[in-house]
């Protein structure tokens, strides 16, 4: 018998569950970010009716149509890497940007608050791994980036993210966890008016290891949509 959905999210949310508890933590300090890039509009809405609430999607083009069809009767996170010229769709419709990776993109969501209203809800993307394909400012970069966009009120930087390389053990990419966890800590000691709740790590094949190191946010499509 094919397995369901809600039989993969029980099962996804009984690991984060084990996970958060190894870690001394709680399952209601992690949410579940259901990532629904290779996902139909249909299939989204059976996650709906699952009770998933938030949806992250990395390519503006492809959320658009999502957008269309399920609005705002759900939370929707970018989790891509945004093109400044894709930035004025997401106005008054985004919960949280994952991907801030640039000073550029920064000063462009900046003035788009305005038109939306209200802050934008960010997180800094950071490529702890240092793997040339992977968006993200280096751990180095970030302290000063934090500075410099510290003027800006149009965004409100409520966290960090970080992509693992792939590997088969997962156990192999802790240290990334743990080190953006400790970069977090590093750049808040000395920057008391930083409030960066969010650890945004951890997608299907290494969900466990980022609970047990801190995640607050973990991305997952393929473990639940079964792809
Ligand atoms: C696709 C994607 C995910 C989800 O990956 P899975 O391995 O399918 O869980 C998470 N984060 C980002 C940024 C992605 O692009």
């Amino acid at each position: 018998m094919e397995e369901t959905l809600a039989k993969r999210l029980d099962r996804i949310t009984e690991r984060i569950a084990g996970a958060a508890q190894k870690g001394g933590r709680q399952l209601a300090d992690v949410q579940l970010v259901a990532v629904t890039k290779m996902v139909t509009v249909d299939l989204l809405g059976e996650a709906i009716t699952c009770g998933l609430k938030a949806f992250g999607e990395n390519r503006v083009q492809d959320w658009l149509a999502k957008y269309e069809a399920w609005g705002d009767r759900v939370e929707w996170h970018l989790i891509g890497h945004l093109q400044q010229n894709k930035a004025r769709y997401l106005t008054g419709r985004i919960s949280l940007i994952h991907s801030l990776d640039s000073q550029k993109l920064a000063q462009q969501l900046d003035g788009l608050s305005a038109v939306q209203g209200r802050p934008w809800q960010v997180l800094v993307q950071v490529n702890v791994s240092g793997e040339a394909t992977k968006y993200g400012l280096s751990p180095e970069e970030l302290p000063d980036f934090l500075d410099a966009t510290r003027s800006l009120k149009g965004l409100d930087i409520c966290g960090l993210m970080t992509i693992a390389p792939y590997v088969k053990d997962p156990e192999e990419v802790r240290p990334v966890f743990r080190g953006l966890r400790l970069l977090r800590s590093e750049v808040s000691r000395s920057r008391p008016w930083l409030n960066l709740r969010h650890l945004s790590m951890g997608m299907s094949n290494d969900f466990e290891i980022a609970v047990e190191e801190g995640a607050t946010l973990v991305r997952i499509g393929s473990a639940l949509f079964g792809y």
